[in-house]
């Protein structure tokens, strides 16, 4: 650390500033960032960082992406935002392409800004069926609003914002028998996330999200996929749903982190029957699926396919999570194509993520046990090959061979 003192100056300044302007809900800034480019990126002071978080399963395309800034100066020089008195080409195609993603042979789609409204939407369109329980995982997350935290199990999210929506029954996430058991006739909706994100990349057993739809079938329940975090071909396919042996098709899908790519858009996909749920007044959104935001996530979705990177996300991700095996310190590791997590010596999830950082390489530590690494689909094998050696050092506690370049 010593080795870092006097020449974060830059640094330094601005993250006193934020202190004192920005609400500390998030703690303090551990980077100051400037610039990024493809899977890096540079703070303030001139370092450059291997991001392999993409600000939180983000930043699909990477940093700066040319497709994304073309995309963004067209649009926005032809017509940015109107009304959702008025339709425009761009929101149209989108929905039509995210319904056709899912393999569903028809639904529609409600366009938000973030995945807890995409999450919110889905909550009010499950009430629509006139019935308003929900049974969710423990473990899950789904977002901050009010509605999507009554749908978060983590009392320490929980707990200062009660009462809370209610009605949510929260069951072991992975476990059929306690779905099967909680879910009945008074179950508006099974809200699951396909692999636990927030929790530490979950991965449930084989088998479990078609329990899921026969238990939600059987009660005459909605079954609704929060896939903001795997969405998008972070885990190789369109949707992590797809990615099960035996093929599953929810009645609710929600997105929004990989959709945009760093532009803020968020989608609740009502798919079937489940499409017509709302009728005019029901919900809105100023912003929601406005033509910028719509635009950059068709160019998302057609880089992703033209440059077919959820088959590079297989690769790698496999690369990766192979490579990350090999070290002494991780215990284990879990994921699909590039949403993977390293579990690490009980405790230690912090002071190695902090470690990685100083040596130029970003993860994040989700749980004081497990790093998650969520990086742009971008990623090559010549990215983990560089960001190898810093984990194992950052691993190894050889703090002193750290320092970003
Ligand atoms: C991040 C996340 C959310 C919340 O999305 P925001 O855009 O932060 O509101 C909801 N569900 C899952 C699974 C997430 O990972």
């Amino acid at each position: 650390m010593t080795a870092t003192s006097g020449t974060r100056a830059a640094t330094a300044g601005v993250q006193q500033r934020y202190v004192d302007a920005v609400m500390g809900t998030y703690g303090a800034p551990r980077l100051v960032l400037s610039h990024g480019q493809g899977s890096y990126v540079w703070d303030v002071d001139g370092r450059r960082y291997l991001d392999l978080l993409a600000g939180i399963a983000v930043n699909a395309l990477g940093h700066a992406h040319p497709a994304v800034v073309a995309t963004l100066a067209d649009q926005a020089g032809r017509l940015a935002h109107v009304s959702n008195f008025f339709a425009t080409e761009p929101q149209i195609t989108l929905a039509e392409r995210l319904i056709g993603l899912t393999g569903a042979d028809h639904g529609k789609v409600f366009f938000t800004n973030s995945g807890a409204e995409a999450n919110e939407a889905a909550f009010k369109l499950t009430r629509r069926t006139g019935r308003r329980k929900v049974v969710a995982a423990q473990g899950g997350f789904h977002g901050r609003t009010m509605g999507a935290l009554a749908l978060t199990s983590k009392p320490a999210y929980r707990e200062p914002f009660e009462p809370l929506p209610g009605e949510v029954t929260f069951v072991p996430y992975g476990d059929i028998a306690a779905l099967e058991a909680a879910v009945d006739a008074d179950t508006a909706a099974v809200l699951l996330e396909p692999i636990q994100g927030e929790a530490g990349v979950v991965v449930p057993p084989d088998g479990y999200l078609a329990a899921a739809r026969s238990a939600a079938d059987r009660a005459g329940a909605l079954l609704w996929f929060d896939e903001v975090q795997t969405g998008v071909g972070r885990t190789g396919d369109w949707f992590a749903f797809q990615g099960e042996s035996v093929a599953v098709l929810p009645d609710i899908v929600t997105l929004a982190k990989g959709l945009g790519a760093g532009f803020p858009i968020g989608a609740c996909l009502g798919l079937g029957a489940a499409g017509d749920l709302f009728g005019p007044g029901h919900h809105g959104s100023t912003f929601g699926g406005n033509p910028l935001a719509a635009a950059v996530a068709l160019t998302v979705l057609d880089v992703i396919e033209t440059d077919r990177l959820r088959e590079q996300a297989v690769l790698v991700g496999r690369r990766l999570r192979a490579e990350l095996a090999r070290l002494d310190a991780v215990t284990g590791v879990r994921g699909r194509g590039l949403l993977v997590a390293a579990d690490v010596q009980p405790g230690t999830a912090k002071t190695v993520a902090a470690a990685a950082l100083r040596g130029g390489v970003i993860v994040n530590d989700c749980t004081p046990d497990t790093l998650r690494l969520a990086p742009p689909l971008i990623l090559d094998d010549h990215d983990v090959e560089h960001a190898v050696p810093v984990l194992a050092a950052a691993l190894a506690a050889d703090h002193a061979s750290l320092e970003a370049s």
